[in-house]
């Protein structure tokens, strides 16, 4: 049997949703101008990704080139400067869909001080691990930022560049927007945080009990067994 082309978007739908991925990043406060690109995965071995320096607002399908796992790109825009990271992580993690670079306000100024996130709050564990790593320094667009990026996401959906930003990493755009969208509320929170002094940071133990708790968190199927399950008419109230 064959797919149904309802199914499978056409190569103008990835092209909107690149576009309407740097919209979003920009409506949602994370990034600002031409900083930050978005790249969503056609098949395996070749990715939609913005084009350089161009105005989102501007945008239109045919301004988002593709570029192949082997270096090709084609269009009529040149690709992100970055599709490099973009390249090696389509590469390496088959199953990523989408990929989300932005400068966020507090995740780059957390990575400004060379700092990643650790497991100063539970919902570290999304990015999945105990902590959200900080790549070290290297010039944007480069293999070494490339490499840097990479050894940062093992494990990882998740990390933050030095002196730079952050990258996010979701089986489809809409899961790596929301996780970039995650990054930045942790990392404003673990700034104020560390304004405020004396931050605890939970343990190895703590943090393998989260992890263990998200393989099911939000899932219809997974009650919490002290739950019963009572139908869908509310009871009459008491009193
Ligand atoms: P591009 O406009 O080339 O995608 O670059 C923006 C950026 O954030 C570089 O790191
Ligand atoms: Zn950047």
């Amino acid at each position: 049997m064959t797919k149904s082309s309802a199914t499978v978007p056409s190569d103008h739908d990835l092209r909107a949703a690149v576009i309407a991925g740097c919209r979003d990043l920009t409506r949602l406060g994370l990034t600002y101008g031409t900083s930050g690109n978005v790249s969503v995965r056609r098949d395996p071995g070749s990715f939609f990704v913005s084009p350089t320096g161009v105005e989102y607002e501007t945008l239109a399908p045919d301004d988002v080139p593709l570029v192949t796992l082997d270096g090709l790109w084609y269009g009529r825009r040149l690709p992100s400067s970055e599709w490099r990271f973009h390249r090696d992580i389509m590469a390496a993690r088959m199953e990523a869909g989408a990929i989300v670079h932005a400068h966020s306000r507090y995740a780059t100024a957390l990575a400004c001080t060379g700092r990643g996130i650790p497991a100063f709050h539970y919902m570290v564990a999304v990015a999945g691990g105990a902590d959200i790593r900080c790549a070290p320094y290297h010039a944007f667009g480069t293999q070494e930022l490339s490499d840097a990026a990479l050894a940062a996401l093992e494990g990882r959906k998740a990390c933050l560049l030095a002196h730079h930003g952050i990258i996010a990493v979701g089986g489809d755009l809409r899961a790596a927007l929301k996780l970039a969208g995650e990054v930045e509320s942790l990392a404003a929170q673990y700034c104020t945080a560390l304004a405020v002094g004396n931050v605890g940071l939970l343990d190895t133990r703590q943090m393998q009990t989260v992890i263990e708790k998200f393989r099911t968190y939000g899932r219809q199927d997974a009650a919490d067994p002290a739950l019963r399950a009572a139908g869908e008419a509310l009871p009459p109230k008491m009193g």
